[in-house]
């Protein structure tokens, strides 16, 4: 039987104003109601009752993870290069990645994903195909050097993921592995209460075949999808390779343009008039006012600058990255070291269908000027070029797509050999000839999932969480003087002796008032009150979703909530 929490004792100071800083409604709740605070920029302390959510959660996730025979381990979070450099992901993930030294000047890095370690436990543990397949996790912290850590815990650059990895002999396997982890998010999201969508997802640096998504609609979330009300299709943009529509007739004849030398980041740094350093993170170019593309410079040259300064004179103005930050639905885009890779623009009511950009290529050396999606190029010539617009035909039936906003809670890829080659992960196959592995890659935010549901479940008073994940099942509050207190703790005792989760607002000196405002922001999802009829032994119970409440006899309302 679980300890009352006394509110007196409990750790937690609530907040009346939202803090400055925040943005999102998890982000304002979370901190006020007292769940977690901020350490400094994406790293947050989770206080008992965000521990609370965070352990509910985690418990969740590990039942149903064993339950497809994951055996969880823990590997470091603080890793070696050599691994990295092994997969070239120590590069590829660029300033992702943070770096650290040891006193004797070897590398390191804290883990933002953990594939390489997982295939190199593999490798040391198994050597023949009778120890495949095999499904191994962990829920641990990751560490990832995210440009805009804005959202509350929703995107923290210390976060809390189950990662898990499966290994298997054949394709067959794999598959299996894939479906069986897609069975068990759609279990764990389905326990926690999370309103989910699975998509389709491009595999980004992961490399890879199949890939879906797990995405909690919010207006929160930074992932834009398209969903067809009419069959079953449903993809992040990102991974939207359809065509959009063509231009008309009227529309200007697309132009290349001459590109000069690729400026370095020193003339694209004076062409803005700022330092040639952390400014250049982000870049945007407006065309006429309107945004026409961003990119994130690759190493010293910047292709996308020589677009701007090539444009300049004319209609280009090249801004930083705090014009894009508050229209991440607008435009999104990636310049690595082979130019532009990436842009893509949604649901943008200024962007009217067929309306031209600028953009730059993938091929080297190629700009061009009125470039219409699906007329001037096919959507493969360019990698993940995408133009989508609520109500454009669905690829599958043509039926209008609806397009919406969802925060990605889970991760599911097939990897196929991409680590195992690296690795040279083998396995001695029943013909005594080594088999290169398969492998898979799947995750889940923990801690993004707490701001998940906070978004997805709280209202206009609080937060209002699902019952299996709240820090209690019931809230006792004790509005009068020693008579209601004394019944509250009776009360709560009792509910507790039932197996409940029970906390027990019975502070001193603190207004009915103050105690029910309290109650609600924390948002545990059943509320009983001792107050005017505690004399007679009645109590009040308030659903806090629905608002309802109801005056029950002591005995009728442990009845009711065990
Ligand atoms: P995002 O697109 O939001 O940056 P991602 O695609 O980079 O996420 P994955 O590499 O797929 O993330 O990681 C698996 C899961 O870990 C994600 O589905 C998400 O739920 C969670 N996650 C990723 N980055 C963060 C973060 N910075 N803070 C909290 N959770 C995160
Ligand atoms: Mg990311
Ligand atoms: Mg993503
Ligand atoms: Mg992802």
């Amino acid at each position: 039987m679980a300890q009352v929490q006394r509110m007196s004792r409990l750790m937690v100071k609530t907040l009346r104003d939202d803090p400055a800083d925040a943005e999102t409604l998890n982000h304002k709740l979370l901190v006020r109601a007292g769940y977690v605070r901020r350490s400094s920029a994406g790293i947050w302390s989770w206080l008992p009752l965000g521990k609370k959510v965070l352990e509910n959660i985690t418990r969740v996730v590990r039942e149903e993870m064993d339950a497809i025979g994951g055996q969880e381990v823990l590997l470091p979070a603080l890793l070696p290069k050599e691994a990295y450099d092994a997969s070239g992901r120590y590069e590829e993930y660029g300033d992702l990645l943070f770096r650290l030294k040891d006193r004797k000047g070897a590398d390191y890095l804290l883990g933002p994903t953990h594939e390489e370690i997982f295939t190199q436990i593999v490798k040391d543990q198994c050597t023949s195909y009778k120890d495949l397949p095999v499904i191994l996790y962990q829920i641990q912290t990751k560490y990832r050097d995210e440009a805009r850590p804005r959202a509350g815990v929703l995107r923290g650059r210390e976060f809390q993921m189950k990662d898990s990895y499966s290994f298997d002999t054949t394709d067959e396997g794999l598959t299996e592995s894939y479906a069986l982890h897609r069975d068990a998010y759609i279990r764990i999201f389905e326990r926690l209460g999370l309103d989910h969508r699975i998509v389709s997802a491009v595999s980004g640096a992961m490399g890879g075949s199949a890939s879906e998504e797990f995405l909690a609609p919010a207006p929160a979330g930074e992932d834009t999808f398209v969903d067809c009300p009419a069959c079953e299709y449903a993809a992040n943009t990102e991974a939207v390779t359809f065509r959009a529509t063509p231009a008309d007739a009227s529309h200007p004849a697309v132009e290349e343009l001459d590109t000069p030398d690729t400026p370095t980041i020193e003339t694209l740094a004076a062409h803005l008039g700022v330092p040639a350093s952390a400014t250049l993170k982000n870049l945007l170019v407006k065309v006429d006012g309107e945004i026409v593309a961003v990119g994130v410079p690759g190493d010293r040259e910047v292709d996308l600058g020589k677009l701007g300064e090539h444009l300049a004179p004319a209609v280009v103005e090249l801004v930083t990255a705090e014009d894009f930050v508050d229209r991440p639905d607008l435009v999104r885009g990636y310049v690595g070291p082979q130019g532009l890779e990436k842009v893509r623009y949604i649901a943008d009511p200024r962007i009217a269908p067929g309306t031209a950009w600028v953009t730059g290529a993938n091929k080297p050396d190629t700009h061009a000027k009125n470039v219409v999606c699906g007329r001037d190029f096919e959507v493969d010539d360019y990698l993940d070029v995408v133009v989508v617009r609520d109500g454009d035909p669905c690829p599958k039936c043509g039926t209008g797509l609806k397009l919406d906003r969802a925060i990605e809670i889970g991760h599911i890829f097939q990897l196929g050999r991409k680590f195992a080659d690296a690795f040279q992960l083998d396995v001695l196959g029943q013909n005594g000839k080594p088999v290169r592995v398969t492998m898979g890659s799947y995750g889940i935010g923990v801690s993004r999932a707490v701001a998940a549901l906070a978004e997805q479940t709280a209202d206009d008073k609080g937060l209002c969480w699902p019952r299996e994940i709240a820090p209690a099942d019931v809230h006792v509050v004790a509005a009068g003087k020693a008579l209601q207190t004394e019944l509250a703790i009776e009360v709560a005792e009792k509910l507790s002796a039932a197996g409940l989760r029970v906390l027990v607002d019975e502070r001193p000196g603190v207004s009915p008032g103050v105690k029910f405002t309290d109650a609600e922001l924390i948002g545990v999802p059943q509320i009983l009150v001792a107050g005017r009829r505690a004399a007679e032994g009645v109590v009040e119970l308030k659903d806090r979703r629905t608002g309802e409440r109801e005056e029950l006899t002591v005995s009728e309302a442990i009845a009711r909530l065990s």
